[in-house]
């Protein structure tokens, strides 16, 4: 009986780690919204099937193709030059020694670290950013090296975003190779700060006020060849830090304490946060982590909690922030009137991703998805959270595509990619490039 019992015990726990291992999202939360309308509007199909025909383009394919080896290794080496966060330098440098051997008009990394090369166009009148971001999730202490099993390259970061910069890399060098112009100024941007508590830092200085006046932004990020981000679902996050001057459970009994006001705010917000909703566009949020205290005979010194809040509308993902302040100063307010001291409240926000939507009639999205068509698959228009989230909540017109080939494991030290096909997605990028900046005749 006890050991079938643990025998179910260990079945169903099994069974509880592979579900819950599935549902964990990396950073690019993806999800596919079948039922939006993804029709591609005929046009643009003809001006797909245009570019592909003209002889440059043609030749730039084939270029693609054969150096299928060389970009390989490029893989390899950029995988193996750590980024963690906030340390993006050295592949930053060794990006934009690749960018300038590729060939290219101008070439700085900018105040945040982000690298650009500047290509000009013909016109110049437009300004389109192709990127990828230089940063990965993984400390500065986990092996990169990359190990080949077979046919398939195992490394943290490989697909994540090593591989979108290589795409990046290959679409410049087939432009430069066949000697291809475009109409519109084109820069090639590695971006330094995408993941986790990056916050997006290098994309928001990018489209900072007085910046850059930039008209389109395609970032390869995120995996395969079918998805393609129009839509950005934002994110507030904070850490929240209630601190006062602590002492005995028993002598300064009376004295405020920071972990009764913590699980008051908590209580308060989550009393108000689930009927806020529980109805209207989706919205989420979750307390992740809380902390802090001495021992179980001590008023705490202080205590915090980790907040997550999540909205595809960026009204309701400030009307749940408002819930959430309202709940801390109520809470703040009722411990302190309780004692004679003080309690302090920090609350840092440690991110801060917005919300928005490009309409897939746009004529950028409406490009990938007949690019990614035209070499073969089925798009899919999906909601993320990736660079791509500030110009679309800016009403810029960007997407995220995926970075092609076939991986998996991303954010996880068992991070694998692997070529199939890999040129397609090179191809297709280019093709959505060309027809969006103009191809100069
Ligand atoms: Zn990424």
């Amino acid at each position: 009986m006890g050991y079938w019992y643990m025998k179910w015990v260990i079945i169903f726990s099994g069974l509880f780690f592979v579900l819950t291992a599935c549902e964990q999202e990396p950073e690019q939360e993806q999800q596919a919204e079948n039922d939006e309308e993804t029709e591609i509007q005929g046009e643009f199909n003809d001006e797909m099937e245009q570019l592909a025909d003209h002889p440059k383009i043609q030749e730039a394919f084939q270029l693609i193709e054969d150096r299928e080896d060389q970009t390989i290794e490029d893989l390899i080496t950029i995988t193996e030059i750590p980024a963690p966060p906030f340390m993006e330098d050295e592949r930053a440098e060794a990006y934009k020694e690749m960018i300038t051997e590729a060939g290219i008009d101008d070439i700085y990394r900018d105040e945040e670290g982000n690298v650009i090369g500047i290509r000009e166009g013909t016109v110049g009148d437009k300004l389109l950013v192709l990127s990828a971001h230089l940063d990965t999730v993984f400390p500065e202490d986990v092996d990169v090296t990359v190990e080949a099993r077979g046919d398939t390259l195992f490394a943290p970061g490989i697909g994540d975003d090593s591989r979108g910069l290589v795409v990046v890399l290959e679409v410049l060098r087939a432009m430069n190779e066949v000697d291809i112009q475009t109409e519109a100024d084109l820069w090639i941007v590695g971006t330094v700060g995408e993941e986790g508590l990056g916050d997006l830092r290098g994309v928001k200085h990018l489209f900072r006020e007085g910046g850059p006046d930039i008209d389109y932004f395609i970032t390869v990020d995120g995996g395969g060849e079918t998805g393609i981000a129009n839509k950005a679902l934002g994110s507030h996050r904070y850490r929240v830090e209630f601190s006062g001057p602590g002492g005995h459970s028993w002598g300064a009994f009376g004295t405020v304490n920071p972990a009764h006001a913590l699980s008051r705010a908590i209580h308060y917000f989550d009393e108000s946060a689930a009927d806020y909703v529980a109805e209207g566009p989706r919205t989420s949020y979750n307390i992740g982590r809380i902390g802090g205290g001495t021992s179980i005979n001590s008023i705490p010194y202080d205590n915090w909690f980790e907040v997550d809040m999540r909205s595809i509308d960026q009204d309701r993902l400030n009307g749940i922030d408002d819930i959430l302040q309202e709940s801390i100063q109520k809470a703040l307010e009722e411990e302190n009137q309780r004692s004679d001291d003080e309690l302090d409240v920090d609350i840092d926000m440690v991110g801060d991703r917005p919300s928005g939507e490009i309409p897939a009639s746009n004529p950028l999205v409406q490009r990938s998805m007949a690019a990614i068509e035209y070499v073969g698959f089925e798009p899919n228009l999906q909601r993320s959270s990736t660079d791509a989230n500030v110009p679309i909540s800016m009403d810029i017109p960007a997407v995220r595509i995926g970075r092609g080939g076939v991986g998996g494991g991303a954010h996880s030290t068992d991070e694998w990619w692997k070529n199939v096909d890999q040129h397609l997605s090179i191809q297709r990028t280019l093709m959505i490039t060309l027809a969006q900046a103009g191809l100069a005749e």
